[in-house]
């Protein structure tokens, strides 16, 4: 959120820098499965943002003395590579890094059913390879679909967006100028299944008839998102029944085959 040097982000016919309308989410696309040495993973492109995530476990949680008795610790680390924004970032974590997998992490502590690996945790690992706003919302989006890949029950699919202000218009998946010159931007995230908003953080001003309409634009937009991440599944474990279908042998001949096979060459 910055002083707008005199960019017109929504043009008098509507559009936004991108062509989009004020309720148009970017086009997303989700590969489930993509890393072979992580227990789950997905890569994810939204618009210009480019995200890798992979979750490990569930595991035991060593040293001990971070372990929770009744249930598994979620761990999250989002990271921004050097090369994904047009200034060079500075590698390794800061303070807006640790922020975004502090608040990444309790959104899955609320969906994961963590009760049942006492002592454990899971790892999740989100990796930013190319920034264009909403990085938090895509790293979330697509570590959900490396959970589901990893197999872990979760009380329901995450997906998010992030919605905001541009030149006092509300607009649902803000790209990087309407980020960097917009008036706020409001990131959400929801569990789909039960309707719960598991993250929700703003950055800027809304009235309180703003914040409201904004909420009910980014959970229609959330639809999309969620779309997308069953797609991903959808092809991953189909992929996987095709795989597991070609390994497996023919089933044995039984009983009544046999005796079909001996009676028909005996009357021929
Ligand atoms: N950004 C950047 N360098 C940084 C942090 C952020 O260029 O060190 C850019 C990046 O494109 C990011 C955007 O600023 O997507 C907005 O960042 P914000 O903190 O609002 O989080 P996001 O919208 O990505 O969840």
């Amino acid at each position: 959120m910055g002083v707008n040097p005199g960019i017109e982000l929504i043009d008098k016919n509507g559009k936004r820098t991108d062509g989009r309308k004020v309720d148009e989410v970017r086009p997303i696309h989700i590969e489930a499965g993509v890393l072979h040495r992580a227990d789950g993973s997905a890569y994810l492109e939204w618009g210009n943002n480019k995200v890798m995530a992979a979750v490990y476990g569930p595991r035991e949680f060593n040293p001990r003395r971070f372990q929770k008795a009744d249930k598994c610790v979620v761990r999250c680390k989002y990271n921004m590579a050097a090369f994904s924004t047009s200034d060079r970032k500075r590698p390794g974590p800061d303070r807006r890094s640790q922020e975004i997998s502090k608040v990444i992490a309790d959104a899955f502590e609320n969906v994961v059913l963590t009760e049942k690996w006492p002592r454990g945790v899971i790892d999740i690992n989100m990796e930013i390879l190319q920034a264009d706003a909403g990085t938090r919302i895509a790293a979330l989006t697509a570590a959900a679909v490396a959970l589901a890949d990893a197999g872990i029950p979760m009380k329901g699919m995450v997906a998010g967006c992030a919605t905001g202000k541009v030149d006092g218009k509300l607009c649902v998946d803000l790209n990087g100028p309407e980020d960097n010159y917009g008036e706020s931007d409001l990131p959400v995230a929801v569990n789909m299944t039960t309707g719960e908003i598991v993250l929700l953080q703003m950055d800027g001003h809304l009235t309180g008839r703003e914040f409201e309409k904004a909420l009910d634009m980014t959970v229609k937009a959330c639809d999309q998102v969620y779309q997308a991440q069953r797609d991903a599944l959808e092809r991953r474990f189909t992929a996987k029944l095709d795989e597991l279908e070609k390994d497996t042998p023919a089933p044995r001949r039984g009983k009544q085959q046999e005796a079909k096979e001996v009676v028909e060459a005996e009357v021929a």
